[in-house]
């Protein structure tokens, strides 16, 4: 395929937002959508690292709501477009090691009540029996999440991707973005590796990079990229099959199933800045420690895969969701801080609500904009992995 010299919207990126935002344009009739992603495969950055966590669990109402619309899209996606999502719902149980942070679940539990999301809070006895290969000692309660679980980060950009395509939409691999055309406020193509396209709408999908394109058009756009790792070990027998996605809280600490072994994550809160997305092996072993220290069977697994990728985080812990003020024609969709497979349905049908219908009709995304960040008009999101 070719890139055409004009089209209606281009999407820079496609990993799963970029991929839903075409999917979702397409599915709405838009004609001349073109997405471009630099790397020869699409899914290929934050989207090929993701742990495949899915949860309506979050403490502001909006990163609620995204969940209310994304994830009863996950599991309506293979009648939709082909490709199973294989969303299992195996639960998420955040366990507690404070009574501040017990104080803040019980407060959610009964804000999402309200919501109809499912919820329970268990004691630490109850831990310690649907956990008995965990070690607790300093438990004092969880909230269990039975609607939450485990979704295919690969299988859904490739569901999003083809559906697209078979919409219309054109999805070319291996061309990069390397400039903006900008005429009187207002955006008019984009450069390419691949030559210029005309185009009067831009959506910038370009996960932890979405601050280089910003600088294309000399804005300041927020997104700053942050190395995350996991690990998977090899088979361990130990771990049942209906084991949920566990989090012990105040540590930022996970595991989860992964096929008949086990993934395990950590946030390093020292970690600084930057695109580095080779393994740092101090942080690992520490990481490897504490979780040993929760799961003592890990001393005697061996680790069949690690990586590191890039959360995009802005300042507020929330994405940027939707026009520009300062630049007409120009969207945002990036900044997800760790959530953006999640919320990747969300993302991709309020995008193209916003660009084909001038407002997002399913959600007020009004929250989320770039301005808020100048205006003073900061969110605080306190349920982050
Ligand atoms: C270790 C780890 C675990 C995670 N776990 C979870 C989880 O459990 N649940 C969850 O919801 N999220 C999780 N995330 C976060 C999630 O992966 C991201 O939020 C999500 O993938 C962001 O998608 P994206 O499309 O915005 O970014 P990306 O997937 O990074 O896509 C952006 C794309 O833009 C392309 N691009 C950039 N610049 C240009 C340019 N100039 N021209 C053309 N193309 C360009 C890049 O090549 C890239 O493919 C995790 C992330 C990491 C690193």
């Amino acid at each position: 395929m070719t890139l055409s010299r004009t089209a209606e919207v281009a999407i820079i990126g496609g990993g799963v937002i970029g991929a839903s935002t075409a999917y979702h344009l397409a599915r709405r009739g838009a004609r001349g959508v073109v997405l471009l992603e630099r790397e020869a495969l699409f899914g290929m950055g934050s989207t090929s690292k993701c742990a495949g966590g899915v949860r309506y669990h979050f403490g502001t109402d909006i990163n609620v709501r995204l969940s209310l619309l994304s994830l009863p899209a996950f599991e309506r996606f293979e009648d939709e477009t082909g490709f199973s999502a294989d969303f299992r719902k195996c639960g998420y149980l955040f366990v507690l090691t404070s009574e501040h942070d017990l104080a803040l679940f019980r407060g959610l539990a009964e804000r999402l009540g309200r919501l109809s999301i499912r919820s329970e809070l268990w004691t630490e006895a109850d831990v310690r029996s649907r956990l008995p290969m965990m070690a607790w000692p300093d438990a004092v309660g969880a909230l269990w999440g039975p609607d939450d679980g485990l979704a295919d980060n690969g299988a859904v950009v490739q569901g999003y991707i083809s559906g697209a395509g078979r919409l219309g939409a054109l999805c070319l691999s291996g061309i990069e973005v390397t400039g903006l055309l900008i005429s009187g406020g207002r955006v008019e193509g984009v450069e390419t590796t691949a030559g210029t396209v005309a185009v009067p709408s831009v959506v910038n999908a370009a996960g932890a990079w979405a601050g280089l394109v910003g600088r294309m058009a000399g804005l300041e756009i927020p997104v700053v990229p942050s190395r995350r790792q996991v690990v998977v070990t090899a088979p361990l027998p130990e771990i049942p099959a209906d084991f949920p996605f566990v989090i012990d809280f105040s540590q930022a600490l996970y595991f989860h199933r992964e096929g008949p072994a086990l993934m395990t994550g950590m946030s390093n809160p020292g970690q600084t800045p930057g695109f580095d997305e080779s393994v740092d092996e101090g942080w690992e072993l520490g990481h490897l420690l504490a979780a040993a220290a929760r799961m003592p069977l890990l001393e005697r697994a061996g680790i069949v895969r690690r990586w590191a990728g890039l959360y995009e985080l802005t300042p507020d812990r929330h994405p940027i969701l939707g026009p520009v003020e300062a630049l007409r024609g120009f969207y945002c969709g990036a900044g997800f801080s760790g959530h953006g497979f999640m919320h990747s349905p969300a993302a991709g049908l309020l995008l193209a609500e916003v660009i084909l219908d001038g407002r997002a009709r399913s959600l007020d995304i009004s929250p989320l904009r770039l301005e808020r960040f100048s205006r003073g008009e900061f969110l605080t999101e306190a349920v982050v992995v």
